[in-house]
């Protein structure tokens, strides 16, 4: 008999994936629904993708469908995988497998398709990922996955050392779907990350970039820099040398890793558990630079002269490396240089950081405005007590940001009333470099206030 936990399940699951399980059923094959979907639904989190696993060899899976009204896309058939789009629903369907060996850590040697499903399931990472459910037949958890999950425990399925000597990458997942659940890792799979995280370094940095930005998106970066630091290190190593680098100076508390992990739980809290993407990498990335621009003066203190330049540089290389979108790569280096800017509650020195901020990413000055002082206000936060009081003018700032905007805010040439036309005409320059030149004089002119953004007194000022 059916549990009330899967009653709710059979409840939950969408249409479209009954269909497909039905189908392959139908004919005489066996199919379960697995893996996030699963785990999510188990947590009262429905809405993850349907991926389906069945008996069926992948042939078979795409003409039982076909027959059924189900169109098919042959999307990973060397891995026995097709995707079946059902009532506009993409349901990936595969065949049972397990992986063969894994001689370079990272790629199975082949793939070997099976008949038993606990045989698919056990070659899954983690036990919360590792449960199969069918509308009828109920749950299918051999690995004590719906425990695990209940105690919020991420455990490997199998003997942890051997499951990441196969695939290094699930060092990160694990990581990745501890911050996920808000979990703790269950303490033989936790011994074996740590002997294991090495083996990273064989895996495809876009791989890494993708759990990376997972592990980000979950906003619990500041969890995994404290507790899992041997795993984010081997994913990135330029952060190595933060953990336990000695500040030296009265402005700060902590150490450099420390004071990172409490930037990145800060930008959480003032985002509402929604930061933008690139203030989370740049919460990472902003003092990655401190300990290679370290430098000691007579009195024994510690300056870092540099390093926001520096970082800006080390953010493009990392994240160009990981394959994160260019977009984003372009924002978070330029909140990472900008990160110590001199800025006033003023609106000529928001209009001023504007301008910075479109030279260094440009188009994205005024969500990156918001970030940057969310950055700001972190990291005032994670110093010394003494620096904390900045954290206060920066909400006057906030204020002189938002009347900057609501006023019209000019901070790039093209805000300009006036264009390159009106400087030819009235200046009778020839086209050429020579206008750009004027334009952003004229620029400089509005954005200190000399003269008002507006098409007359502009004119007059291109006469004058
Ligand atoms: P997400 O919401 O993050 O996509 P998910 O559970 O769907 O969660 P995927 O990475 O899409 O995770 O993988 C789907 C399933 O395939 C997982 O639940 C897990 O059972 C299995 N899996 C994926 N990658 C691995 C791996 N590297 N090693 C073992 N099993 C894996
Ligand atoms: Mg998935």
């Amino acid at each position: 008999m059916a549990t009330s936990l899967e009653a709710r399940l059979a409840r939950e699951l969408p249409g479209y994936a009954r269909r497909v399980v039905g189908a392959l059923e139908a004919a005489g094959y066996e199919a379960w629904v697995v893996g996030g979907w699963v785990r999510d639904a188990l947590l009262g989190r429905p809405g993850h993708d349907v991926d389906v696993t069945t008996s069926a060899p992948w042939p078979e899976t795409a003409r039982v469908l076909r027959a059924a009204g189900i169109a098919v896309h042959e999307t990973g058939t060397a891995h026995g995988t097709v995707t079946a789009v059902a009532d506009g629903r993409p349901v990936e369907t595969t065949t049972y497998r397990v992986e063969g060996g894994y001689s370079d850590h990272r790629h199975p040697d082949e793939v070997r398709f099976v008949t038993d499903v606990r045989e698919d399931l056990a070659r899954r990472d983690f036990t919360v990922n590792a449960m199969a459910f069918h509308p009828e037949r109920g749950l299918l958890d051999p690995f004590g996955g719906e425990k695990d999950l209940a105690a919020r425990v991420i455990r490997a399925v199998g003997e942890p050392e051997r499951r990441f000597g196969e695939d290094a990458l699930r060092v990160l997942r694990a990581v990745r779907f501890a911050c996920r659940l808000g979990a703790t890792i269950e303490p033989a799979t936790q011994a074996a990350l740590e002997t294991c995280a090495g083996g990273l370094a064989d895996i495809a940095s876009e791989r890494i970039g993708q759990e990376l930005d997972g592990i980000l998106s979950t906003g619990r970066a500041a969890w995994a820099l404290r507790s899992e630091f041997v795993v984010m290190a081997a994913a990135v190593p330029e952060l190595a040398p933060m953990a336990g680098f000695d500040q030296r100076s009265p402005y700060h508390a902590y150490d450099v890793l420390e004071h990172t992990a409490r930037v990145c739980a800060g930008v959480e809290e003032f985002a509402g558990g929604m930061a933008p993407a690139a203030l989370r990498w740049a919460a990472l990335l902003h003092d990655v630079a401190k300990p290679a621009c370290w430098s000691e003066d007579v009195s024994g203190r510690g300056h870092f002269f540099g390093h926001p330049e520096a970082g800006a540089r080390v953010a493009r290389e990392v994240m160009g490396r990981l394959a994160v979108p260019g977009e984003v790569t372009r924002a978070a280096s330029a909140l990472v240089l900008l990160h110590d800017l001199e800025v006033r509650p003023t609106r000529a020195s928001m209009r001023r950081m504007l301008a910075e901020l479109e030279a260094a990413a440009p188009g994205q000055a005024r969500p990156l405005a918001f970030a940057l002082l969310d950055l700001k206000r972190a990291d005032a936060l994670s110093k010394a007590p003494a620096c904390r009081g900045y954290a206060v003018e920066l909400d006057r700032m906030g204020a002189a940001l938002r009347e900057e905007l609501a006023a019209g805010g000019v901070w790039r040439v093209r805000d300009l009333a006036v264009g390159g036309a009106d400087v030819i005409a009235e200046r009778g320059v020839e086209p050429g470099p020579g206008v750009g030149m004027v334009l952003a004089q004229l620029l400089a002119a509005v954005m200190e206030g000399e003269v008002p953004n507006e098409r007359a007194a502009l004119l007059a000022w291109l006469r004058w």
